[in-house]
């Protein structure tokens, strides 16, 4: 009965917000993505009063879709959450034109006296007349041994446009940072004065067919002709459209050999999406770096980031039992932190171990079980064929360190062991000899994707 009163008389925006936060990290594992990324992606909460929570969208389009094929789901999700009947509603934002929303959140509504955002933070997905998102820039995006890659080579493209690595092709699967890091570039980039197009490879696909429609594919050319860097994303989009294969493939020439600035995203490596041969050779002719999942550290560190900008205190183990979730990706992650939050203020409660649970007690799984020592070098063992009693033993070969060190980082990261008792199970190493091989297998996965195949293989096989 609390939280009844409670949402009833707080109708600030900034529980709408959180709770349509929370709601977006259920949905997001609830209903396939690319029904999720096409609608519920840019949505945003404006008010919750009278048991309505007003959603608003970037067009009359989505608000329909969501109300006819979503909204039973997402009541039931909003419900569960706020644990209350609320009825969700859709809207246009006000100002949003077509898909990009005004560069300065505040403004559009000012005539309207209702102002979505007024709140202390601006809009969590504040899409700037770029298509740029306010919040994807450097300074938010953590790096660690699964994107460091990445991150160096994003950051060296936007320092240096041009020269160092042109195409730059980022890969990786869904939610661990292309987007942010691609937009991020462009941010630096827009920073220093150039021009950029930023655009989903679904957009430039919409753009180029409706430009042959119309008859002018003159000005579609020369619109990107002139920018001095090009930013697509999810490439994988034009796979299997030789048409517009044909438009990007033209794009990309004239760009490149001007000696401008290309990078694109996918969800695959070059020579995995479907694409056109020559394409591929273009993407695989520059910088081509993946990004992996986050290990336990980066997913805390992540998590404290994200914490310390939104100004909220969460106790180190509500982190801990949030960052050892077997998660898939950081939007999932962000998803629970805001199920956290959302449900603390929502209740009014400070944020313990028991509310934690229970805003995390339906979704996802929880911490997996740990696999013991034994089984962790059997499988390390039976991956690299250096045995047991050598891995445990005094050798110091190439081979012998390194499979040493691969059990080390999964005892540590999997079996959430103490360095010492790492040492005991590795036969006895000191605390040192143990911090520096988890030190250097962590570099090693950073620089060579052999290694974190390996690890995958060998994780797989634990499970
Ligand atoms: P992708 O494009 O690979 O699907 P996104 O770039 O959209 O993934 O990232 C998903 C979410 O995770 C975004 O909110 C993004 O800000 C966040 N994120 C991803 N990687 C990081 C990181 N290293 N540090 C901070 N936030 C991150
Ligand atoms: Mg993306």
């Amino acid at each position: 009965m609390r939280l009844c009163l409670f949402w009833r008389t707080n109708l600030d925006t900034r529980s709408a917000d959180q709770l349509w936060n929370a709601a977006l990290g259920q949905l997001e594992i609830e209903i396939p993505r690319p029904n999720f990324e096409t609608w519920l992606k840019e949505t945003a909460a404006s008010s919750l009063s009278d048991g309505v929570l007003v959603v608003t969208t970037p067009s009359a389009f989505a608000a329909e879709m969501l109300e006819h094929r979503l909204s039973n789901t997402i009541e039931r999700v909003v419900e569960r959450i706020a644990q209350t009947p609320l009825e969700v509603e859709f809207q246009v934002r006000h100002g949003a034109a077509s898909e990009i929303a005004q560069e300065n959140p505040a403004s559009p509504h000012a005539e309207t006296g209702h102002d979505p955002w007024q709140n202390e933070t601006p809009a969590p997905r504040a899409i700037g007349a770029s298509g740029l998102q306010s919040e994807f820039i450097f300074e938010n995006f953590v790096s660690g041994p699964a994107n460091q890659l990445a991150h160096a080579a994003a950051s060296q493209v936007a320092a240096s446009p041009g020269n160092v690595f042109n195409p730059l092709y980022i890969y990786s699967a869904v939610g661990l940072g292309k987007t942010h890091l691609l937009q991020a570039i462009g941010h630096r980039l827009r920073g220093n004065g150039l021009n950029i197009t930023y655009v989903s490879a679904e957009r430039f696909t919409n753009e180029y067919i409706s430009a042959i429609r119309e008859g002018t594919t003159e000005e579609f050319r020369a619109r990107y002709r002139s920018v001095d860097a090009l930013l697509v994303d999810d490439i994988q989009f034009i796979a299997s459209k030789p048409q517009t294969q044909e438009g990007f493939f033209h794009t990309f020439n004239e760009l490149h050999m001007a000696g401008r600035q290309i990078v694109i995203t996918g969800d695959k490596p070059a020579d995995r999406v479907r694409l056109e041969e020559r394409i591929q050779s273009r993407l695989t002719g520059g910088l081509v770096v993946d990004i992996q999942p986050p290990d336990y550290e980066l997913r805390y560190a992540i998590l404290q980031q994200k914490l310390l900008r939104r100004g909220v205190d969460v106790p180190h183990p509500v982190l801990d039992a949030i960052a050892a979730r077997e998660i898939a990706n950081i939007r999932e992650l962000e998803g629970a932190l805001n199920r956290v939050t959302a449900y603390a203020q929502l209740t009014g409660e400070p944020i313990s171990m028991a509310l934690a649970e229970m805003a995390l007690s339906s979704i996802g799984s929880k911490r997996p079980a740990p696999p013991d020592v034994g089984a962790v070098l059997t499988a390390v063992a039976s991956h690299t064929g250096v045995a047991i009693d050598v891995i445990t033993g005094k050798k110091r070969d190439r081979r012998t360190s390194s499979a040493r060190r691969l059990a080390a980082y999964i005892l540590r990261e999997d079996a959430h062991l103490p360095v010492t008792q790492i040492g005991q199970a590795l036969g006895g190493k000191d605390h040192s000899s143990i911090l520096y091989a988890l030190r250097k297998f962590s570099a090693q996965l950073s620089a060579d994707s052999d290694s974190r195949l390996l690890l995958n293989e060998v994780r797989r096989s634990l499970q």
